[in-house]
């Protein structure tokens, strides 16, 4: 009993409840992909196997194969982030996740939920992007100097 008891946390930390609000919005987030990829995975195969094949001529076997072409990027791109969720999820067990790459700060929780993958927080991500863009103006008057040289 007293083994039992020293395990619970005295106070449910703040830290706690974020943990448990990201894991929730991951787990929802994998739950509807999954669910989506499985589901129209089957799709394709019942598919697959009502089409009478035999006889079909070849406008409508090159229309449908263009469609299952469609139809498994998409599949791929979403397997893709279901693969990603479930990342996230393990840098979350391993308490990785929501921090900032470059400050190590938490990112916050409703830029986290617009981006669940997302690697910054806003002030770094908004400093990076104006760094690029300063790089990219200095690159093209470096270019029209150049050019105004030659
Ligand atoms: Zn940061």
């Amino acid at each position: 009993m007293a083994q039992a008891l020293r395990r619970i946390p005295v106070a449910r930390s703040q830290a706690d409840d974020r943990y448990e609000e990201l894991k929730r919005l991951l787990e929802a987030r994998r739950d509807v992909l999954a669910h989506e990829v499985h589901g129209r995975l089957r799709g394709v195969r019942a598919e697959h196997e009502s089409r009478p094949h035999a006889g079909a001529d070849f406008g409508e076997v090159a229309d449908t194969d263009m469609q299952d072409d469609i139809e498994f990027a998409l599949l791929e791109m979403k397997a893709e982030t279901l693969n990603k969720v479930h990342e996230a999820l393990t840098r979350l067990e391993h308490g990785r996740y929501g921090h900032c790459h470059d400050c190590g700060d938490e990112i916050a929780e409703a830029r986290l939920r617009a981006l669940p993958f997302a690697v910054r927080c806003t002030p770094c991500e908004t400093m990076r992007e104006r760094d690029v863009l300063r790089a990219q103006a200095e690159f093209r008057r470096g270019a029209a100097l150049f050019e105004a040289r030659g």
